[in-house]
């Protein structure tokens, strides 16, 4: 049967190919794409910019979509919803051993690198990574799943957030959800960082202090907004310029979590870090169990997923859609079934 998938080649150029859907190898189901959101990543990718997402790749690592056929021996039934846990982790190597499935040692990225991505009419995935959406949420609310699920295991990855001050620069799709997981876990008082100042309206709203970036000193800000240094700092832009501020915000004694892909080395003024006991900790994707999590917190409201998903597009406008995304001007863009648009 043939498939359209979306094709990311060299350059950026974004095609839909028509091409014969693969045969499921045992342990595959094949699902009918729903929706599938775009991110940083494949904007940083389709750039170019991503350090480990090499040009040409299949995109679509946020995807939602039906079950049409799964192997004899799994609880997944044809017509159920479904989510991809994209870490597609290898289950024998020391870190899948321990559980940290997303620091596996042979990890392979379902829609960013692997053979199979989310943007597409059909598509194959391994059954152990398939999370069955809860009766109840809609499509749209499903494809924010795998988005919440990255600050959830950030949040977890920091020190406890509960009545400290806590800064969070950036506040694009990712550093606003971290905003509400924070207020979610009790965080004392926050301060969220942007250049765009409705982002700003958006994160005042929510509760927190807002500084808009380059218009003074943000060490001086940050410090003023919070009355102390932070305690805890969410890199959610991870430049030269965010990481330095985030240390000096967070000196002394304050750990900065690196939460925003960085296009490459940055320096560290490693004699304050070392002297003012600072840390820098890194946190990637999720765990499994993040899932069921941020499941949860968009079926109960505490996310309102409709807040975060501001256009829709047919996977055939893939490219506009890409381009929206770019633009800065949207949160969450998704390409989407006919059915949903
Ligand atoms: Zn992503
Ligand atoms: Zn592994």
């Amino acid at each position: 049967m043939i498939r359209k998938r979306v094709h990311i080649g060299d350059g950026g150029t974004i095609a839909i190919l028509a091409e014969p859907t693969p045969i499921a190898l045992d342990q595959e189901a094949v699902i009918e794409f729903r929706a599938s959101g775009i991110c940083g990543t494949d904007i940083s990718a389709r750039d170019g910019q991503h350090p480990y997402v090499p040009l040409p790749y299949y995109p679509g690592h946020e995807a939602v979509g039906a079950v049409i056929e799964a192997p004899e021996g799994t609880d997944l039934r044809p017509g159920d919803l479904v989510t991809v846990i994209p870490t597609l982790w290898c289950g024998r190597c020391k870190n899948c051993l321990r559980g940290l499935t997303n620091i596996c040692e042979n990890m392979q990225f379902f829609g960013t690198g692997y053979r199979e991505g989310g943007m597409a009419e059909r598509y194959l995935v391994d059954t152990k990574y398939l999370f069955r959406v809860p009766d109840g949420l809609s499509v749209r609310q499903a494809a924010l799943i795998e988005p919440l699920a990255t600050p959830l295991h950030a949040v977890d990855q920091a020190p406890d957030v509960a009545g400290r001050a806590v800064v969070v620069i950036g506040s694009g799709t990712i550093g606003r959800l971290v905003l509400a997981v924070l207020r979610h876990r009790g965080v004392g008082k926050v301060a969220v960082v942007d250049l765009d100042p409705k982002k700003l309206e958006i994160a005042a709203a929510m509760g927190a202090e807002t500084i808009q970036a380059g218009t003074g000193d943000l060490n001086t800000q940050g410090r003023a907004a919070l009355g102390e240094s932070a305690d805890i700092v969410f890199d959610c832009v991870s430049t030269q310029q965010t990481l330095s501020d985030a240390i000096r915000l967070a000196d002394r004694g304050g750990t900065v979590m690196t939460v925003g892909v960085p296009h490459g080395p940055v320096n560290v003024d490693l004699p304050l870090l070392q002297d003012h006991q600072i840390e820098i900790r890194g946190t990637i994707t999720y765990l499994p169990r993040d899932y069921s999590r941020a499941a949860e917190l968009i079926s109960s409201g505490v996310i309102a997923a409709d807040d975060y998903i501001t256009s829709c597009f047919a996977l055939d406008d893939a490219e506009a859609a890409f381009d929206a995304a770019r633009s800065g001007k949207e949160r969450k863009v998704l390409l989407v079934a006919e059915s949903e648009l």
